[in-house]
């Protein structure tokens, strides 16, 4: 049994003031694999008066010097990048390749590119050529970083990174499903040698320390990344200390297929939405088929949800993991006999385990098709790999359906005709528009409209989240 029951204080683990150990479950086989703690008031606290006090000085600290730092820091990062991957395999079921080539290739990947943007950042200019005005832009302060277990390493290095660069301190608490990529990620922080209090990492749940942060007086900023459920809570909870809030929610994306799509479209749609067992915010888990090519659609799509193959995490080769906890399990299944018994036609998958794997939270590649948007299954963030197929008439009608929900994170369009992708692109609310299976660059800003939040992290919108404006008159 792993034993990372320390927290990261002031640069050095300490124990917890209270024991409350928590098992981490690998959600393969069911089994406890590391033991963590559960942090108090007093921990909270500790780490915040730590974050606090190393702010005086981090804030001064040159851009040069945070280079430096940060550089070594990406250099430990692909010394352990093998180690990560392990981390993640084991809290989040995410098969041993996919962790590797995806999830710890992300937070190498930030690192990289906050690097960059760092070296070009103007943290200060005058305002025009005829003012004696300057404006500058200067670190927030202490900021509550709060982060899931669905992309461990990739929602850490999009807060913690940025932080570090724009000289903010900070606490993260991390997941405390998938806390040990985020304790290994601390470790490289130590080894670093960042001054002592800039990062603070103590684990616990929502209603523990999650709280604590969102509501103390010292923090001046929490960036956090979840549940839409948990994202109204904070906004409660930081209400009366008036703390900048950033928000990154959840998603219930629409993938557009219209007649004129690339070939392979609706199969890359399910392999997209599949991925990461379906755990991703910004899944295009509605694909919205123009009828005339809709019965082709769901052929291609039943047969490509049936070729994928499910796994344990720590098999290698191309196949999607379980879901990361018996909660998720519970809750997806029985989002799927909702769709059952709402009407929706089952096309693949189901509510059965697939077969062999008796152990560990596995769902089969799950395909509803005649699914109205007004259905639970197209209205709720199932957040399992399933897909509700919708079909649609006109181009409008499209952007009606795929607009028509409480969130607005990422949505997909397929068509080979240029001018109505960007037509179409443009008309979507979403903070993400993938045209014909085209990634995000690195840098470019992530976030949402609506209830998927009010942030953008990445690139220079990132690190503008954890800066304060001035401006100073008379300057000249
Ligand atoms: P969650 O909201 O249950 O938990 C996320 C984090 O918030 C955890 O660290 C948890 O301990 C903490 N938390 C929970 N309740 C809290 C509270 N009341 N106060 C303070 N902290 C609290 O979410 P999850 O199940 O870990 O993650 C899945 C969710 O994250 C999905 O909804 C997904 O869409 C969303 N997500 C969004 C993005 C994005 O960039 N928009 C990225 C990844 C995941």
């Amino acid at each position: 049994m792993i034993d990372k029951r320390n927290f990261y204080i002031n640069g050095k683990w300490v124990k917890p003031t209270k024991p409350n150990d928590l098992k981490v479950i690998n959600p393969s086989n069911e089994e406890a694999f590391a033991i963590i703690s559960q942090g108090s008031k007093e921990d909270t606290d500790a780490a915040v008066k730590a974050a606090k006090n190393a702010f005086v000085i981090w804030k001064e600290t040159s851009k040069e010097e945070k280079i430096i730092l940060l550089e070594k820091l990406l250099n430990i990062y692909k010394k352990r990048f093998n180690e990560m991957a392990e981390a993640m395999s084991n809290e989040m079921g995410s098969p041993i390749d996919f962790a590797t080539s995806t999830h710890t290739a992300s937070g190498q990947a930030h690192l990289e590119d906050f690097i960059l943007r760092l070296k070009e950042f103007k943290f200060e200019e005058n305002f025009n050529s005829k003012s004696n005005n300057h404006i500058t832009l200067e670190p927030i302060g202490v900021c509550g970083l709060i982060t899931p277990w669905n992309w461990p390493i990739n929602q850490i290095a999009l807060k913690v990174i940025p932080a570090f660069a724009t000289g903010c301190t900070m606490i993260l608490k991390p997941s405390e499903i998938a806390p040990i990529s985020a304790m290994l990620f601390a470790e490289m922080i130590d080894e670093a040698g960042f001054p002592a209090g800039v990062f603070n990492l103590v684990n616990g749940d929502g209603a523990g320390v999650g709280t604590q942060i969102s509501g103390h007086p010292d923090i001046d900023m929490v960036s956090f990344t979840g549940s839409t459920r948990a994202g109204k809570l904070i906004t409660k909870n930081a209400a009366d200390t008036i703390k900048r809030v950033c928000l990154e929610l959840g998603g219930k994306g629409g993938n557009i297929v219209f007649a004129d799509s690339y070939p392979d479209a609706v199969r890359d749609g399910i392999r997209n939405v599949m991925s990461n067992s379906g755990q991703s915010c910004d899944a295009p888990t509605r694909m919205l088929v123009e009828k005339s090519i809709y019965k082709r659609a769901v052929e291609e799509a039943t047969d490509e949800a049936n070729k994928i193959k499910v796994n344990v995490a720590s098999k290698k080769g191309d196949h999607i993991g379980p879901v990361v906890s018996k909660v998720q399990y519970d809750k997806i299944i029985n989002l799927i006999k909702d769709g059952i018994n709402e009407g929706a036609t089952l096309a693949a998958g189901g509510p059965e385990l697939p077969s062999g794997l008796e152990k560990g939270y596995f769902i089969k590649p799950t395909i509803f098709t005649d699914v109205t948007n007004t259905m639970q299954i197209a209205k709720k963030e199932i957040f399992g790999p399933v897909l509700s197929i919708i079909p649609f008439e006109t181009e409008e009608e499209a952007i009606s359906i795929t607009n028509e929900t409480e969130y607005g994170l990422g949505n997909y369009l397929q068509t080979e005709d240029k001018e109505k992708a960007k037509r179409v692109a443009k008309k979507l609310r979403s903070g993400c528009v993938y045209i014909n299976g085209n990634g995000a660059d690195p840098g470019t800003p992530f976030g949402g409209y609506r209830q998927s939040g009010n942030g953008r992290e990445g690139g220079n919108w990132g690190l503008e989240e954890y800066l304060e404006v001035k401006t100073i008159t008379g300057w000249k």
